[in-house]
């Protein structure tokens, strides 16, 4: 089958990889000079299971509103006179009932768990080195409410196979010690010993040279400008091409992995 995948980011270029594993004839779309320049050049760099907790969650809407006109909250609401965004934000508080935040914990950390194990597979087939560590990730409160709150969700992620364990604030600073200068404000964590990080920018570059070494097909400088759609189906992709020139390119299947470009 031929594919197109647009955007050459980790989603990209991972999702480009495995197609083409699997015997597709992909070609990727890039408007940057190389892989890995937007979010996925310096993103947080963890691969987080444990992370699994929704933003949709039930103490989300107070949060929010206390967050409403503050740029530097850590989820940024612009109210604006714009229906897509009402209706995005209705959608939103609809997913905060105790009820779906679970059922969508429940699927988040399910994909985690198999991207992690992929992604250990794939760093064992390729040999890619990207700085990676296997050194767990540690979430920690200051505030009791919020630590009392993480409790319930860390028990159902153990009991589905991610050992996000409750730890105490000496045991905080026995992990990391230079948590030791916060030590008397630390109210508990949680702490999953299987979770990592790494370079996602070393890691794309070296997953796109590999997947162009077995025939991926990658264009950069090149700006998808439109999805041509026929009967409510896809039907090709309008670019400006490497010198500018306008083009339609067409294919069995198309993937959008443009990152927050897709919408
Ligand atoms: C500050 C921050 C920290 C984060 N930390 C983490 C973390 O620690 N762990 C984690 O798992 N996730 C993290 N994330 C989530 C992050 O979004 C993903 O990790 C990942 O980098 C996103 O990859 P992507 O391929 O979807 O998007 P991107 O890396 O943004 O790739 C999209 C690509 O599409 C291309 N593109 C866009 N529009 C067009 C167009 N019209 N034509 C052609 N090409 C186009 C862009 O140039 C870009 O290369 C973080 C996000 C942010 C913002």
């Amino acid at each position: 089958m031929k594919v197109i995948v647009m955007g050459a980011g980790v989603i990209g270029v991972a999702t480009a990889w495995y197609l083409s594993r699997a015997g597709h004839e992909v070609t990727v779309l890039e408007r940057n000079a190389g892989a890995a320049r937007e979010t996925s050049f310096g993103n947080g760099g963890q691969i987080s299971v444990s992370h699994a907790e929704p933003w949709a969650n039930p103490s989300a809407p107070l949060k929010m509103l206390k967050w409403l006109g503050r740029e530097d909250a850590p989820l940024l609401f612009r109210l604006r006179a714009d229906p897509a965004q009402w209706a995005w934000g209705l959608k939103f508080l609809g997913q905060c009932g105790k009820k779906q935040s679970t059922r969508n914990m429940v699927q988040l950390l399910n994909l985690g768990t198999y991207s992690r194990s992929s992604l250990q597979q794939l760093r064992g087939a390729t040999g890619i080195a990207y700085d990676h560590l296997t050194r767990g990730i540690l979430h920690y409160y200051t505030s009791a409410r919020e630590f009392e709150s993480a409790l319930e969700p860390a028990r159902i992620m153990r009991e589905l196979g991610c050992e996000r364990q409750v730890i105490d604030a000496d045991e905080v600073v026995r992990i990391e010690p230079a948590m030791g200068a916060i030590r008397s404000q630390l109210a508990g964590a949680t702490y999953t010993s299987a979770d990592e990080s790494g370079d996602v920018h070393k890691f794309t570059t070296g997953l796109a040279r590999k997947a162009a070494e077995h025939g991926v097909r990658f264009r950069y400088g090149v700006r998808v400008q439109r999805l041509r759609t026929l009967g409510g189906a896809m039907a090709g992709v309008e670019i400006a091409s490497e010198s500018g020139m306008y083009e339609v390119l067409t294919a069995d299947a198309y993937v959008l992995a443009m990152g927050s470009f897709s919408t």
